[in-house]
């Protein structure tokens, strides 16, 4: 269950595109390579302004459009955090996510965490959970602390 090594990964996701009849442009690779270095949640906007400081001719369409095959070959997942932007992650880390709407904080959990709701809806509703898709809001527990010590 070793990870693949950064090139290695970055290959197979260009083979992935190309096997798809797309073309592995320049400006592809790029936001490919951006994705792979950002740990985090990123926008289709800063994946397009990090590509066009080396690449200044890629518009933000082109990014647009190179998540969305991404997302369709189930490379890139994007979740909605709150009211911003999609942001988008390698499928590679799949986790849900809690989102404090007091601080923003953002809290990641391995799906396993909603498995349980997800087959009781399953089961009772007939209804396919996509739990990696919202985040779900809430309290994180530092400002739960801090909103007990105001009132306390
Ligand atoms: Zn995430
Ligand atoms: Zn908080
Ligand atoms: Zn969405």
């Amino acid at each position: 269950m070793s990870e693949p090594a950064p090139d290695e990964r970055l290959h197979e996701i260009l083979e992935l595109l190309r096997a798809d009849g797309g073309r592995v442009t320049s400006a592809r690779r790029a936001v490919v390579a951006s994705l792979m270095a950002s740990e985090g949640h990123v926008s289709a906007e800063s994946i397009a302004a990090e590509v066009q400081a080396a690449m200044p001719d890629v518009s933000v369409s082109t990014v647009y459009r190179t998540l969305e095959v991404l997302d369709r070959l189930g490379q890139v997942e994007h979740v909605h955090l709150g009211h911003g932007p999609s942001l988008y992650h390698l499928a590679d880390r799949r986790h849900v996510h809690l989102l404090c709407r007091r601080c923003d904080r953002v809290i990641e959990l391995p799906d396993a965490d909603l498995a349980e709701l997800a087959d009781r809806l399953r089961h009772d509703h007939g209804f396919a959970l996509e739990p990696r898709h919202f985040a779900l809001l809430g309290t994180c527990a530092v400002c739960a602390a801090s909103a007990d010590a105001a009132s306390g």
